[in-house]
């Protein structure tokens, strides 16, 4: 197989959670230019509408909440077995520990993390009836280090719990025809941000931190998607990709 065909995803039915816009959104486009059908899922239907119609062709668009085991099992039984999954869908709050609710705290575990369980369980089970598919989900820097002043423990801690989840994952499903990798990206400029970037001197503050001097962008972490989606990545699995302009490395 040359190394073009190997990239290619002509052919491939993908399906990424979270895809009305930001990272999941640039996955949607990247997967859908190098050849995959893709739908597009989001927990607003106008926004993964809007994705599928830029991207045109055979895309479709999907309301999905990932916190809800019935409609993703719905979904999946539904759908031919995906190629690819996507597991971007992830939310964030800045709350102290001494001051976070129950209920805050089970919000952001149940999206993040208990979330892309739940869509690889889903999806993942089609999958390994027909031995066959690429998992990728999207984890953080904030797995491994704990990005100051942020009080942000909850995502901290379902991110870590992200990573550990495709190991174990791909630990389970090796022999079995299904790979899964997760992404650990920094900073990326996304509406996800936006909320924070309004504290004052914090994004002065991450630039100086990290050694490339600038923050990613959704398509930067796309095209890794890309990548771990394809053949060309055909001996990886369990593996995190970091993609943080070297923040992790100081
Ligand atoms: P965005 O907020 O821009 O996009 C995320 C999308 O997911 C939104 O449309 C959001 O809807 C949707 N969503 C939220 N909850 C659910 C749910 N329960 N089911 C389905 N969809 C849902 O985020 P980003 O693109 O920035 O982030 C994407 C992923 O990348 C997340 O997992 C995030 O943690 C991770 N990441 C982001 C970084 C960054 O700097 N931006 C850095 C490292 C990791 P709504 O807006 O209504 O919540």
């Amino acid at each position: 197989m040359t190394y073009r065909a190997k990239m290619d995803l002509t052919g491939r039915l993908a399906l990424v959670t979270g895809a009305g816009q930001g990272i999941g959104a640039a996955c949607a486009e990247a997967l859908a230019q190098t050849g995959a059908v893709v739908i597009c899922t989001d927990i607003d239907l106008a926004r993964a509408e809007n994705t599928a119609r830029t991207l045109g062709g055979e895309a479709r668009a999907r309301q999905l909440d990932v916190t809800d085991s019935g409609q993703l099992n719905a979904l999946a039984n539904e759908l031919p077995a995906l190629d690819i999954l996507v597991c971007n869908a992830g939310i964030v709050s800045n709350v102290p520990a001494e001051e976070m609710s129950d209920e805050e705290w089970d919000r952001v575990i149940e999206v993040n993390l208990s979330g892309v369980f739940r869509t690889c369980r889903a999806f993942g089970r089609r999958m390994l009836e027909r031995r066959r598919g690429s998992i990728i989900n999207i984890g953080s820097m904030s797995a491994t280090i704990v990005n100051v002043p942020q009080p942000q423990c909850h995502y901290n801690a379902s991110k870590a719990g992200v990573h550990h989840l495709t190991r174990s994952l791909a630990v389970e499903w090796a022999k079995r025809g299904v790979r899964v990798n997760a992404v650990a990206p920094t900073y990326i400029e996304t509406p996800l941000l936006h909320g924070l970037e309004s504290q004052a001197g914090l994004v002065e503050r991450w630039l100086d931190l990290t050694p490339a001097g600038r923050m990613g962008r959704p398509d930067e972490i796309a095209s890794v998607v890309q990548f771990l989606a394809s053949d060309a990545s055909s001996l990886m699995t369990g593996s995190i990709v970091t993609a943080d302009a070297g923040y992790t490395s100081i």
